[in-house]
């Protein structure tokens, strides 16, 4: 009788197993990053690899796949200033990776990091006419990567369409840059 306790516990264990991965999307599976740096020292370059390679865990991840379905703002499952979509439609659009410079499907996040130096509270910028995300070096040179993850993230959310009000308010923080940096910066030290 004794002998048909293990085999039965690593059944249930397996299954259990299996049945969390399959929520994963094949799509978030296969996230790739595609970063061209600019101008960076071997060291500057290595901490946004390690931030890469962050970004492509946190997307394939379970967790990661819950916390945007479930984002929730005033009350509903929705994001601020989330251009008519759903959570789950921007969960996918995440997937997919087309930015509106760079349309295609890829699966990937496509960007250009830049450094800069400036003496301000600004951590980085975008525009929406540039593929390449600037990120001020009085903060990147003492981020973690994680940091550098979350910063990454909610850039790429401009690329991918999203925006936010410039000045602040209190309702910022559930918009679609900031709540996936949010996501980011919260998931990414654990991988
Ligand atoms: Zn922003």
């Amino acid at each position: 009788m004794t002998k048909s306790v293990l085999p039965l516990a690593l059944a249930v264990g397996l299954f259990s197993v299996e049945a969390s991965l399959a929520a994963v999307p094949t799509l978030a599976k296969t996230f790739d990053t595609n970063v061209t740096t600019v101008g960076m020292t071997s060291s500057q370059e290595s901490k946004i690899q390690s931030a890469e390679r962050k970004i492509r865990a946190v997307i394939g991840s379970e967790e990661f796949r819950t916390r945007v379905l479930n984002h929730t703002y005033a009350g509903k499952k929705q994001f601020l200033s989330n251009n008519g979509l759903t959570n789950a439609q921007i969960y996918q659009k995440i997937l997919e990776g087309a930015e509106k410079l760079t349309p295609t499907k890829n699966n990937a996040m496509d960007i250009t990091v830049k450094l800069y130096y400036q003496n301000s509270s600004t951590v980085g910028y975008t525009t929406t006419s540039s593929k390449v995300i600037n990120m001020n070096t009085k903060f990147f040179n003492k981020y973690t990567s994680s940091e550098v993850a979350h910063n990454m993230m909610h850039e790429w959310m401009h690329k991918l369409g999203y925006s936010h009000t410039s000045y602040y308010t209190s309702s910022r923080i559930y918009s679609v840059p900031y709540a996936l940096g949010k996501i980011m910066n919260e998931l990414a030290p654990k991988y």
